[in-house]
């Protein structure tokens, strides 16, 4: 043993260290390890489909920052883009060619989207969204379908699924009721009725925050004849789906035009962006030329626009179709990983993005979601596979994010972990 080195820090020492000073030592719940127990490794870099920890294990990661990161860890293109920009000052208050740029690459690629205002997270983008439909529409009430996550504006976090529902809260404590009043909850993938006294509806048109569920044929069209009968915008919330499900995103995949869009994630190349957009009869209510106020320090942040356009101009057809080959190869690995080992699983994939659900049948709405979370069966595959390098989300309600950094051997490799840990799991 030539090689003494110094003493690694461990997960354990970090966590402690961590608990001290940040609340639960994480900087956003799911991050815990609450629903799936264990300690949270600590990244200490990533690079393509890889993460490596403070201790220097390495992990193939299907997190991918809940897919900010489309083209995998520091990818070069990304990187440069980002040191480049970061060289020419960080942040400025005034304009920049950046956000035009991005905002260029956003219009041209989803129909019917005019204009986009950019902002720092998609929660901003979501809350942005709904004020402008209210003043829009002149009405009060917005609908939302259960499981869906829209950020944790207090308007918006009822029956938001993902970490909120991984730990077992409902809604949130701190939120007045005042809040929530106007904030109807429907059942996914049953369109709702709709009247004269609603401004919006907000919908994930793939759900991909209670675990994957894809919307029913019919459901979005159906929506957005309800929507249109009654005067009701409709928001896609696409910050998962945008640039993801294909190259316009979900509303250009399924030919179905909401009248507003919130982004996030992939557009900002892994720095904090959200955006939302529309129609310009819709988008210009918005100040300085409208009366709905909606502002930012940080909002077209010129680091965060260099990477959303560095990675929107790599991504083509091809991009998508390559993704989509992947994420078959990992559904259908693990489908047969669960059944030959007698697992009664579902590995929902729709496009690019996959869920894994537990229990018999197919999962189309968050009350069959959690049912199968209640099967308890998804922290055992968590730890059986992160202890064979392999971090999956740490918690059941989060989708599994394939990126265009995972190779075939990336992918076989998790297939026969998969296959391990379901033998393990069956005996
Ligand atoms: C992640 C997410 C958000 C919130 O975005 P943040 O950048 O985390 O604020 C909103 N909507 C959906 C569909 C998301 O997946």
């Amino acid at each position: 043993m030539s090689a003494q080195r110094g003493h690694r820090i461990t997960n354990e020492e970090l966590f402690d260290r961590a608990c001290k000073v940040i609340p639960g030592g994480v900087n956003s719940p799911v991050r815990a390890f609450k629903a799936v127990g264990g300690t949270p490794f600590f990244v200490a870099k990533g690079k393509g489909s890889y993460l490596f920890d403070e201790s220097g294990k390495r992990y193939v990661d299907y997190i991918q920052s809940y897919g900010a990161v489309i083209l995998g860890h520091a990818d070069g293109r990304v990187t440069s883009a980002v040191s480049r920009a970061a060289s020419r000052g960080t942040t400025y208050g005034a304009p920049t060619l950046g956000e035009v740029a991005l905002a260029e690459l956003i219009v041209a690629r989803v129909k019917g989207c005019d204009m986009v205002r950019l902002t720092s997270s998609g929660t901003e983008a979501a809350m942005s969204a709904v004020r402008l439909a209210r003043a829009f529409t002149g009405r009060e009430k917005i609908l939302k379908f259960d499981g869906c996550y829209h950020g944790h504006s207090d308007a918006l976090l009822v029956a938001g699924g993902s970490g909120v529902a991984s730990l077992g809260i409902p809604d949130s404590a701190g939120i007045p009721r005042g809040a929530v009043e106007n904030t109807v909850v429907a059942p996914y993938n049953e369109v709702p009725s709709l009247d004269s006294s609603y401004a919006a509806v907000i919908v994930e048109p793939v759900a991909a925050n209670m675990g994957l569920v894809a919307p029913k044929a019919d459901f979005l069209p159906e929506l957005r004849k309800r929507c249109t009968e009654s005067g009701v915008l409709l928001i896609f919330d696409e910050v998962i789906t945008g640039f993801r499900v294909g190259p316009g995103g979900a509303s250009v995949y399924f030919g179905v035009q909401p009248d507003m869009w919130c982004f996030g994630k992939v557009i900002g190349g892994g720095m904090p962006i959200g955006a939302f957009g529309g129609r310009r009869e819709i988008m210009e209510l918005l100040a300085p030329i409208g009366p709905v106020y909606q502002a930012g320090t940080l909002s077209g942040n010129p680091i965060a626009t260099a990477a959303g356009a560095a990675v929107l101009s790599i991504l083509n057809e091809e991009s998508y179709e390559a993704l989509e080959r992947r994420a078959e190869r990992l559904a259908s690995g693990l489908t047969k990983a669960f059944s030959e080992a007698g697992i009664e699983a579902q590995v929902q994939r729709f496009s690019t993005l996959i869920g894994i659900f537990f229990g018999k049948e197919g999962v189309t709405n968050y009350l069959e979601a959690k049912a199968s979370v209640s099967l308890d069966l998804y922290p055992g595959f968590f730890a059986g596979m992160l202890s064979r390098g392999i971090a999956f989300a740490p918690g059941p309600y989060e989708a599994v994010f394939v990126g265009l950094s995972h190779s075939t051997e990336d992918i076989d490799r998790t297939v026969e972990a998969a296959a391990e840990v379901a033998g393990q799991m069956a005996k």
